[in-house]
């Protein structure tokens, strides 16, 4: 059963932005990975690993879930799944091991080109189109800024030429998405970066262990590549 295994369970994007430094980072750690096309597990050959190809919108669950024990997920997930969780009355436990040097992005607001924009007040009784409503609600209350929030998990850089929406909240790194879509940049409300989980009840020693002998390794190559 399940249960009993105790090889170490570790979550990754199964392929996404996040997938070929995850894969990396393991590699540089000296886990021996065949990394099968289409394959759900892959067994690291050197060490008592698994490693679980997900999509990345899952990995925070899996974690909170005791499911599996590590997990690589950019912070916005992770944030967004945790706000979820605290509403819904679910657990929504973990322990950050690292913050790592990848997967770097912003969850900004963006306005069509021309419109003016003063600050959050001007989102006042508009409609914004987001993936990451929880995120996107905390930010409007903070603000004391009222506006309809639509949920969208694609396209959402479209939804404002779509009439469906007046601004987006949406994830950025160079820009060149809003600007191909006709779209300004305005306010950045989170910054994000990948980072390495672990769920909270893990109390097996071999895997503790284990998480003691990688931890030392993914701080020596994130050294070596500053
Ligand atoms: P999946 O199929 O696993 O659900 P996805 O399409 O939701 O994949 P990706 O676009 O691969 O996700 O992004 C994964 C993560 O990479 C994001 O949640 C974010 O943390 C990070 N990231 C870094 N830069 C960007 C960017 N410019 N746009 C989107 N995500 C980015
Ligand atoms: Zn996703």
């Amino acid at each position: 059963p399940a249960t009993e295994s105790k090889r170490l369970r570790i979550a990754m994007q199964k392929s996404g932005r996040l997938s070929v430094d995850s894969q990396a980072l393991f590699a540089s750690c000296g886990l021996k990975i065949n990394l099968r096309e289409q394959r759900l597990i892959a067994h690291v050959e050197n060490m008592d690993i698994d490693i679980l190809r997900v999509r990345d919108d899952d990995i925070p669950g899996l974690v909170m879930d005791g499911v599996c024990d590590l997990g690589i997920v950019g912070e916005n997930v992770l944030e967004e799944e945790s706000l979820q969780r605290q509403l819904d009355n679910h657990s929504f436990d973990y322990t950050v091991l690292k913050r790592l040097d990848f997967g770097g992005c912003r969850l900004s607001i963006a306005v069509p080109q021309e419109d003016e924009y003063q600050g959050a007040a001007s989102l006042e009784g508009k409609t914004i189109a987001t993936t990451y409503p929880r995120l996107l609600g905390r930010y409007l209350k903070q603000q004391g800024v009222n506006a309809r929030v639509v949920t969208l998990k694609g396209s959402v850089e479209v939804a404002p030429r779509a009439g469906l929406a007046d601004a987006i909240c949406d994830l950025v790194s160079t820009g060149a998405t809003l600007e191909a879509n006709g779209l300004r940049e305005v306010d950045v409300i989170y910054r994000s970066k990948a980072v390495l989980i672990q769920r909270k009840d893990l109390t097996d020693n071999k895997q503790l262990k284990l998480i003691n002998k990688l931890m030392p390794r993914i701080n020596g190559v994130m050294q070596a590549n500053e």
